[in-house]
């Protein structure tokens, strides 16, 4: 049940909500009972000012031996109401009268009072009150206890003290009430808001229950299909779009990997088909010379030296797709790979009077796979003989450009239409088909571009065609001097 997250949701809802609501409660009824107290002294202060106006005028009207008894008498019957409990002191401390005392402060007369003023709060109140002129006190008697305000007066010359003390039972009642009406108010409170908050937890996570099984349901026949999106804007909205983004690329890429298959299956359908065919007329054939033997041997042999290389160019793609093409940098010097790799296709240019010279910058020492870059070099440089005519040209030159080598390979062949330029790095792109496909140059697959392109970028460099119009063209291979670490871009 708790690994549903509209559960927990409305579980941390519920117990922050409670400890909130707990919280503001507890400061509530602080503050409440602070401020009943505070009306409490200011009371208390009142009626001990106009007891003590009272009083003094009663001390004037007065005469006789207990003149000071009978006066504080009157003031106390004319001032005494609820439970508010006077007491006059002498200097000394001793208590001379107390309305507690006084039969007429208590008129019911059937509640007991409890001996306030033999209490030892009352007397640690009183002995504390002595060196001020104003004290307010707490007598903690009964639960609630009593507030007490001391103040200091004179009267026929002699000084006395005037204590008042007022019950805080009715407050305390009042906070009890309070308290009562809290104790079922909250869960209340907090069972609406729980209910609330699984409600609205159910409500905002039904588009992602929806949208889980909608993506359920997608899969590759049907990977066409989008999550509906009901708010753009919202975070919900943002997790279908990136879904959907995740989905479009998705698609591309099997589309992508649909078109390598058909286009892999295609180019090896031709040579399969030219063995099968020689095969066939051969074997038809019951009586043949030697020479024509030769001959389909000849063919077959051609077409499975073709198959071998595209099985090979598709293999080194799929691995480094795949990320799965371990490079195996060494450190050598690439003027001198070059050189070697203009040598080997001497024997090439020189069968279409092609002249092929090269210009390296020496000692261009490089920290890269030598096999790789050698099989990118000698790409460009089948191709740029491939698709020069007899007695062109083809200049391969080496150069060191700040923290790059620029390896450039520039022919007099009849360039690339500018349409297709863009296109030419593509798998299985040839523009023009039914010459790549001649016997006579190779047979590509349309794969080298691609290959060598992927080469480059190993290298953490790049392959460029930086000219191409019909004087010829120019390619141009970008690869790092500094032997920083390789990785395969995959
Ligand atoms: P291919 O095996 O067909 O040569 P590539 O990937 O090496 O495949 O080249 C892709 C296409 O780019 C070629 O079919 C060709 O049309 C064009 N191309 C490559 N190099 C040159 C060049 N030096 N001059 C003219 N066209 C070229």
């Amino acid at each position: 049940m708790l690994d549903s997250i509209r559960t927990r949701l409305t579980l941390w809802h519920t117990g922050v909500l409670a400890l909130v609501i707990a919280v503001l409660c507890g400061v509530a009824y602080f503050i409440f009972w602070r401020s009943a107290v505070r009306r409490t002294d200011l009371n208390l202060v009142e009626l001990s000012d106009s007891f003590l106006v009272t009083f003094r005028a009663e001390l004037e009207d007065q005469t006789g031996p207990d003149v000071f008894q009978t006066a504080a008498k009157e003031a106390i019957e004319e001032h005494h109401f609820g439970d508010t409990i006077y007491v006059l002191v002498d200097q000394a401390g001793k208590v001379i009268l107390s309305s507690q005392e006084t039969p007429s402060a208590n008129p019911s007369g059937k509640k007991r009072r409890k001996p306030i003023l033999s209490s030892a709060s009352f007397q640690n109140f009183l002995a504390a009150s002595m060196n001020s002129d104003r004290q307010f006190g707490h007598i903690a008697v009964t639960e609630a206890g009593y507030r007490a305000f001391s103040q200091r007066f004179s009267a026929k010359g002699q000084s006395y003290r005037l204590i008042l003390l007022q019950s805080l039972h009715p407050q305390e009642q009042m906070m009890e009430e309070a308290g009562a009406v809290f104790a079922w108010l909250i869960p209340l409170a907090i069972l609406l808001a729980s209910g609330g908050g699984y409600f609205l937890a159910r409500k905002s996570l039904a588009p992602v229950v929806a949208m889980s099984s909608q993506a359920g349901r997608i899969g590759a026949e049907n990977l066409h299909e989008r999550l509906a999106i009901q708010n753009e804007k919202d975070e919900l909205g943002h997790l279908a779009r990136s879904f959907n983004g995740l989905l479009n690329r998705l698609r591309e890429s099997f589309d992508r990997q649909r078109r390598f298959m058909a286009d892999a299956s295609h180019e090896l359908r031709t040579p399969i088909a030219i063995l099968r065919g020689e095969s066939e007329v051969a074997l038809s054939q019951q009586v043949r010379s030697p020479a024509e033997y030769r001959e389909s041997l000849n063919v077959m042999h051609h077409e499975a030296e073709r198959l071998t290389r595209i099985v090979e160019d598709l293999f080194t793609l799929t691995r480094a797709d795949a990320g799965q093409y371990p490079l195996q940098p060494n450190d050598f010097y690439l003027d001198e790979l070059v050189s070697e790799c203009v040598h080997s296709a001497r024997t090439l240019a020189q069968a279409k009077k092609i002249s092929l010279t090269f210009d390296g910058a020496p000692e261009s020492p490089i920290h890269a796979d030598e096999s790789l870059v050698r099989r990118m070099i000698l790409n460009l440089l089948d191709n740029a003989i491939k698709y020069t005519l007899d007695f062109g040209r083809v200049t391969v030159s080496c150069r060191r450009n700040g923290r790059e080598y620029t390896v450039s390979i520039a022919d007099t062949g009849t360039g690339i239409p500018p349409e297709l330029r863009p296109r030419i790095f593509e798998r299985f792109f040839r523009a023009d088909k039914a010459r790549s496909h001649s016997e006579n140059d190779g047979g590509g697959a349309g794969l080298g571009l691609a290959i060598s392109r992927w080469i480059a970028e190993a290298h953490r460099g790049r392959l460029e065609l930086t000219r191409s119009d019909c004087s010829g063209s120019t390619f141009s291979a970008y690869l790092p001097a500094d032997s920083a670490e390789l990785v395969s871009p995959g």
